[in-house]
């Protein structure tokens, strides 16, 4: 961290910036310049809070040049961390894992069938979610367990490992011993109590970025699970929300490249949520691959039409067999496979 103090700035506000910081176990070296005299701190500046220290009127500026993120820093975790979500291996150089499955659980019925066009497909894991975040409290809600269950089902009859949304710590007890991959949602990204709670447990997160967050709050949400000891992160963009209208949200491919090197967590992409629209999520699929993506999360339903969420931009399960079949071409060309 650099601090530059103003032009005059008396030796006693100096010494108490000096004297804080050194109390936090920081070195602070001093610079004296003609005009300026700016610090250097070196040490762990994670915990100092740089807006304080640049509202002290005598200071100029503050520049950090340490990321506030250690565990999920590259910097100190060279090599690419492989999630293993039940026997399903994300991240690496690899492999690229597609997901596939209803936005919302419908009924064992519904489900085994799409499960069946997942498996067939040659998609890795399925999704379902139980427990919805709607817009609306008047719209569908979700199964909730009866919606765990009809997953679990799925599971023991298509050998895929499963993957749902939790929405409130109290159901983290049905999660830990149903689910194989717990999803955070896009509204869920900041819910520090949530993101503590699955710090503590060693299940596999899937942490969807929120609407409106910026690349280093996504990170700093995958650090409060990995601070609380549970390192297993999978990184998933779903799009941001911009002024553009023509999709739903918009998808930041920058996200993978950007992650890949500030971090070593896995990335996943879902066009789904990102696009809103079924005639888009092959292209983005095929893009995401080739930008390096460790996989993807698609929706697919038997009958988007009527699908009770998202059906817009669900695939059918041969449309969704052939996002898989030209993906593989695509990842293929960068020495991977699906
Ligand atoms: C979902 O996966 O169905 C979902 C609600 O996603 P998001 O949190 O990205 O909106
Ligand atoms: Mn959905």
């Amino acid at each position: 961290m650099i601090i530059t103090m103003k032009k005059n700035a008396p030796d006693s506000e100096m010494h108490a910036i000096i004297e804080n910081l050194e109390g936090m176990g920081l070195k602070v070296t001093l610079i004296q310049g003609a005009d300026y005299n700016v610090f250097g701190v070196v040490g762990d500046t994670t915990r100092v809070d740089e807006k304080l220290i640049a509202a002290n009127p005598h200071v100029d500026h503050v520049a950090r040049v340490a990321a506030p993120f250690k565990k999920a820093n590259r910097l100190f975790h060279p090599q690419d961390t492989i999630v293993d979500v039940a026997g399903v291996k994300v991240g690496g150089q690899e492999n690229v894992v597609v997901i596939g499955g209803p936005c919302s659980v419908e009924g064992e019925e519904p489900l085994l069938e799409i499960a069946k066009g997942v498996k067939e497909a040659g998609g890795a894991m399925l999704r379902g979610g139980a427990y919805k975040p709607r817009t609306s409290p008047y719209a569908f809600q979700g199964m909730g367990s009866e919606g765990i269950l009809c997953m679990v089902k799925a599971r023991e009859k298509y050998g895929l490992p499963i993957v749902s949304e939790l929405m409130s710590e109290s159901k983290l007890p049905e999660f830990e011993e149903y689910v194989d991959l717990i999803q955070v949602g896009a509204r869920n990204m900041q819910n520090f109590d949530l993101l503590k709670a699955l710090g503590k447990s060693t299940k596999p997160v899937l942490l969807k970025r929120g609407l409106s967050n910026t690349i280093e709050e996504w990170i700093m949400a995958a650090e409060y699970i990995m601070a609380g000891g549970n390192e297993n992160v999978i990184m998933c963009e779903r799009g941001i929300r911009t002024f553009e209208k023509y999709t739903r949200n918009t998808l930041d491919l920058s996200v993978i490249p950007i992650l890949k090197e500030k971090t070593h967590l896995p990335i996943i992409i879902d066009p789904s949520h990102a696009t809103g629209d079924s005639k888009l999520v092959e292209s983005m699929s095929l893009a995401a691959i080739a930008a390096g993506a460790d996989g993807l999360i698609i929706e697919v339903h038997n009958n988007p039409k009527c699908a009770w969420s998202d059906g817009a931009q669900s695939l059918t399960p041969p449309a969704f067999a052939q996002v898989i079949e030209k993906g593989r071409k695509i990842a293929q060309v960068i020495g991977r496979d699906i």
